[in-house]
């Protein structure tokens, strides 16, 4: 079977430059009367002759996430476990060597925190930690799922590349999802924008997100960075390799996220900021690549943004954001990883959809082969909210 990386070897950077190039109008369009899109077409969709076509990309695009996902929209919320960090990626706030205060919280810590997000009402949670092992170690990961297990139907992890048998464990903790951003798929423009770190590995980590589906692991996630490579490259790359994923773990729900690079602590330019034209062209694109995959839009976007991409294809947002550790317990007002444009609440966000036609999905999957045991004194948290 060919690895991903074989797939993207045969899909070189010029070859798709040359195939990017030659794209016509007329191409697009009869790439939008298709049922079924293979990755030239894609290319297609998100060359420069496409920019003319938006109007029925966007249709097309809104006629898929109708037929997969009607008008639901899913809601989660990140927790913020730890900074502490030994990579030194150039983009991010989290960086190494950016001198602010770290912060870890212990499992306890974690569980107020998990508390005060079971009391808005979420069903759905992602834990995020820096690079660094010997605080964050896969078993500190699972101790803080086990804990926080009982409050939610679902618990995703954003953290570094694992080995097989450490997603194998986590999954055995009650993680059930993962998210692996590679950031940019050009190996050249990863190396220099990972100067020290166990992140360096760009192979290791463009594996992660097949070692994860290998584990068992039911939903795992992709993305770039947007901003760090020419928009194209690392759009095209993206879709491929979710595809590729789709196509080798039939049975595991594989979705796409699409940050843009925003301001963050340090002086990182962006390279290729992404105007808002080719990130709605990026949407819609992949909508109509991958018409059954999950898209999220993170809080890096406007309320007006997130507003307007939902009907295009955004099928998961977040709400009640804080990209701080500690965030919502202690109000810490330290450092986040990178700046929120959408500060909504989770009431406000489910008012945003409703008055847009939407539903806002707090729990769409649960384990029940798990019974979590909660203790009384904690099973208000969960009478109040209608939970298990
Ligand atoms: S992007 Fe992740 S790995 Fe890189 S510095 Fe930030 S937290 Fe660390």
């Amino acid at each position: 079977m060919q690895t991903f990386e074989q797939l993207l070897a045969a899909w070189s950077r010029e070859r798709r430059q040359d195939c990017y190039a030659a794209a016509t109008r007329d191409a697009v369009l009869a790439v939008l009367e298709k049922e079924i899109l293979r990755p030239q077409d894609f290319m297609l969709l998100l060359s420069p002759a496409a920019t003319q076509c938006l109007e029925a990309m966007a249709a097309r695009a809104h006629d898929l996430t109708l037929r997969y996902f009607g008008r639901a929209v899913h809601l989660f919320t990140p927790l913020y476990l730890s900074d502490i960090c030994t990579n030194q990626c150039r983009y991010c706030g989290f960086n190494a060597s950016n001198t602010q205060q770290r912060h870890h919280l212990t499992v306890e810590q974690a569980l107020s925190e998990a508390k005060v997000i079971a009391h808005m009402g979420l069903q759905h949670i992602l834990l995020l930690t820096g690079d660094a092992r010997h605080v964050a170690s896969p078993q500190y990961i699972g101790a803080v799922a086990e804990r926080i297990k009982p409050y939610f139907a679902s618990i995703g992890i954003e953290v570094y590349s694992m080995t097989t048998e450490e997603y194998a464990f986590l999954v055995s903790k009650g993680i059930d999802a993962m998210t692996m951003f590679q950031e940019t798929y050009d190996p050249a423009l990863y190396e220099w924008l990972h100067p020290a770190g166990p992140k360096r590995d760009y192979a290791w980590r463009l594996d992660a997100p097949s070692r994860a589906a290998a584990a068992g692991l039911r939903s795992v996630g992709i993305g770039a960075l947007l901003g760090l490579d020419d928009f194209f490259q690392d759009a095209f790359c993206t879709g491929l390799h979710a595809w590729w994923l789709q196509k080798t773990y039939p049975a595991v729900d594989i979705g796409l996220s699409v940050p843009r690079m925003c301001p963050h602590e340090g002086s990182f330019a962006v390279p290729h900021p992404v105007d808002d034209i080719h990130f709605v062209q990026y949407v819609t694109a992949l909508r109509c690549f991958l018409p059954r995959s999950p898209i999220t839009v993170s809080s890096r976007e406007s309320a007006f943004m997130r507003d307007h991409l939902v009907p295009l294809g955004i099928t998961r947002v977040s709400a009640g954001v804080s990209t701080a550790v500690g965030g919502r317990v202690e109000q810490n007002d330290n450092v986040g990883q990178f700046e929120i444009a959408d500060h909504r609440s989770v009431a406000a966000m489910q008012r945003a959809l409703a008055d847009n036609g939407y539903q806002a999905v707090l729990k769409d999957w649960e384990d029940c082969s798990v019974l979590p045991q909660i203790a009384p004194e904690e099973s208000s948290v969960l009478c109040e909210h209608g939970g298990r």
